[in-house]
């Protein structure tokens, strides 16, 4: 489907492939560090010089963050980190309910722990005498002996939600070619820990399996992103416009997504 000289005709795309990221890996341990009282709670930050002229505030894994001018003393810094301290303890707060969060969506492998199946909790049960695993009401059920094992469980479930991606995918991708006229070399099944989806310049698009747990209209915005890219290999305005055409509603789930990110990678 691709055409011969579409790469000549747009020079300035030298990305070989693009990706759909999802979880940024956790950045390095903070340089060392200083701590502040802050309404009463000790705060721990960490401190990076930069040559911009500002102070500013980062709040991620590691705690506060702040990038100070060279010339800046640390009593300065204090009366801008005090001055901030609202939005700082605020901003603490979701990370660390966040994190909790994280947690407790990690499938416990075992009878009564939970998986999301196209955006829907579903409950694991063990029983020897089913055959395969099939869906049953809420439950997932897992031909399988209570004494299996997490490992074992684990497995066997993921090897289906995969085959579970797979039929969705293989009903979905065609619908957003006809769309855009144009479908990819071939597609297949990725496990990548940081992204969604990926397309190349040959024209070969990777979906994440993990996508299963979402709701369809999430996993479509993944495959329409994927398919536009076979028309634009870049994240420009046009790229975004062939994205709404594919996929018109695609803000609202866009930020769904970016917002799951981070949860979804648990298991
Ligand atoms: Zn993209």
């Amino acid at each position: 489907m691709t055409r011969p000289g579409r790469r000549s005709s747009e020079p300035g795309q030298a990305a070989l492939q693009l990706t759909l990221p999802f979880f940024q890996p956790p950045p390095p341990p903070p340089p060392a560090g200083r701590s502040i009282n802050l309404e009463g709670e000790l705060i721990g930050y960490w401190l990076r010089r930069t040559k911009r002229r500002t102070i500013g505030f980062t709040i991620d894994e590691r705690g506060l963050g702040v990038t100070i001018p060279r010339w800046v003393t640390k009593a300065e810094t204090e009366a801008a980190i005090r001055e901030k301290s609202r939005w700082i303890t605020r901003q603490l707060a979701r990370w660390r309910e966040q994190s909790e969060q994280r947690s407790q969506l990690a499938t416990r492998w075992e009878a009564g722990g939970r998986v999301r199946v196209f955006g829907t909790e579903r409950v694991l049960a063990l029983d020897e005498q089913a055959r395969g695993v099939t869906l049953d009401g809420d439950r997932i059920v897992v031909g399988m002996s209570p004494e299996a094992g997490a490992e074992r469980l684990r497995n066997r479930v993921h090897g289906w939600l995969q085959e579970q991606a797979r039929a969705y995918f293989a009903s979905r991708v065609p619908v957003f070619s006809a769309r855009l006229g144009k479908a990819p070399q071939r597609w297949a099944l990725s496990s990548a820990r940081t992204r969604w989806g990926s397309c190349t310049r040959d024209g070969s698009i990777r979906l994440n399996w993990r996508l299963i747990h979402f709701r369809t209209d999430v996993i479509d915005y993944v495959i329409a992103h994927e398919i536009a890219h076979l028309r634009e290999l870049n994240h420009s305005a046009r790229f975004w416009a062939t994205v709404s055409d594919l996929f018109p509603d695609f803000e609202t789930v866009r930020a769904e997504l970016r917002a799951a990110s981070d949860t979804s990678a648990a298991d």
